[in-house]
C-alpha cells in the first residue's frame, strides 16, 4: 500500500498545470516540461546506441558536418530567443534511411534528420535551415510535452494499469520515455504548426538562411508526397493557407537575414557514443 502510495506521488511529479506558449496559446500540459526533457533524454539514447549499434547512423562528414554547421547556426538564434535552453544539451544525429523523408526535434533540443529529406528532396542549406529551424521550433515551444500529455493521456493511460500492478517507479519513467518516443510520431496541431512556422523562419533569418527558402522546402515537400506521403507530412499537418502565411512572413525577415554576416554557432554534443 506504501509502495502504492509513493508511484502516484511519483506520477503527480510528471504531471503540471496548465502552461502557456511563447505565442501566448494555451496548452494541455499533463506533462512538465523537465519530465518531457528526462524522458525525451532517455528514449532518444535508448534510439540513438541501438541505431548507432546497427551502423545506421551516418558517419560521413560531408553529410555531418553539413547538418552541425546549420543546425548549430539555428540554435544559438534558438537561445537567443529562449535563453534557459543554453543548458539542454542541444544534438543532432543523421539516420541512414533513405526511404524516409523526416526530421524531428524532441524536448531538450535532441534531433534527428532521416537520409532520405536530404536525398528524396535535395534541399539546399536555406531550405535544411528551414526544416530545423521547424522542428526546433517545435521543442522552443514546448510542442513535445504538449504531445506527451497526449500520448500519456491515451497510450499511457493503459500502461498506467500495468505500473500500478507492478509498483515500479522505474517503469514509470519507462512509460514516460515511451511516451517521448511516441511523442515525435503524433501529429501537431495545425496552431502547433503555425507556431513552429512563425518562430522558424525567424530563427533560420537570424541565423543567416534566406526566409523565402520556407515557401520552396514546402513546396517540396508537397512535392514528394505525390509519391506517397513523406512522414514528415503526417507528423506536420499543414495549417490553412500555410503557403500564403510564409509569403507573407518572409519579406518580413529578409532583413535580419541580410544583417546575418556573421552569425554565431552553438557547439552542439555528441549524442551517442556507440558506434
Ligand atoms: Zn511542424
Amino acid at each position: 500500500m506504501v509502495r502504492k502510495y509513493s508511484a502516484v506521488v511519483l506520477v503527480a511529479a510528471l504531471v503540471s498545470a496548465c502552461a502557456v506558449s511563447p505565442t501566448g496559446r494555451r496548452q494541455l500540459s499533463l506533462v512538465s516540461e523537465s519530465s518531457a526533457i528526462a524522458a525525451s533524454k532517455e528514449a532518444y539514447l535508448a534510439q540513438m546506441n541501438e541505431l548507432g549499434a546497427a551502423g545506421k547512423l551516418v558517419t560521413d562528414p560531408n553529410v555531418t558536418r553539413r547538418i552541425d554547421q546549420i543546425t548549430g547556426r539555428l540554435v544559438a538564434q534558438a537561445v537567443m530567443l529562449r535563453p534557459e535552453t543554453a543548458q539542454w544539451e542541444w544534438s543532432v544525429e543523421v539516420i541512414d534511411d533513405p526511404e524516409t523523408i523526416n526530421a524531428w526535434c524532441m524536448a531538450g533540443g535532441r534531433m534527428a534528420v532521416y537520409t532520405g529529406l536530404i536525398q528524396k528532396l535535395d534541399p539546399t542549406d536555406d531550405e535544411l535551415a528551414q526544416v530545423m529551424g521547424h522542428e526546433i521550433s517545435h521543442a522552443l515551444a514546448n510542442h513535445t510535452a504538449e504531445k506527451m500529455s497526449v500520448a500519456m493521456a491515451t497510450q499511457a493511460g493503459v500502461a498506467a494499469a500495468g505500473i500500478f500492478a507492478e509498483d515500479n517507479a522505474g517503469a514509470i519513467m519507462g512509460v514516460a520515455a515511451l511516451a517521448a518516443q511516441y511523442a515525435v510520431q503524433l501529429p501537431n496541431s495545425r496552431t502547433a504548426e503555425s507556431e513552429a512556422d512563425e518562430i522558424g523562419i525567424e530563427i533560420a533569418a537570424k541565423a543567416g538562411y534566406n526566409p523565402n527558402a520556407a515557401v520552396t522546402l514546402w513546396e517540396k515537400m508537397g512535392a514528394a508526397s505525390g509519391e506517397g506521403p513523406p512522414q514528415f507530412m503526417s507528423t506536420h499537418p499543414s495549417p490553412t493557407n500555410r503557403q500564403a502565411r510564409l509569403r507573407e512572413l518572409a519579406p518580413q525577415w529578409m532583413e535580419s537575414y541580410r544583417a546575418a554576416t556573421n552569425p554565431p554557432t552553438y557547439q552542439l554534443q555528441d549524442a551517442a557514443p556507440a558506434r
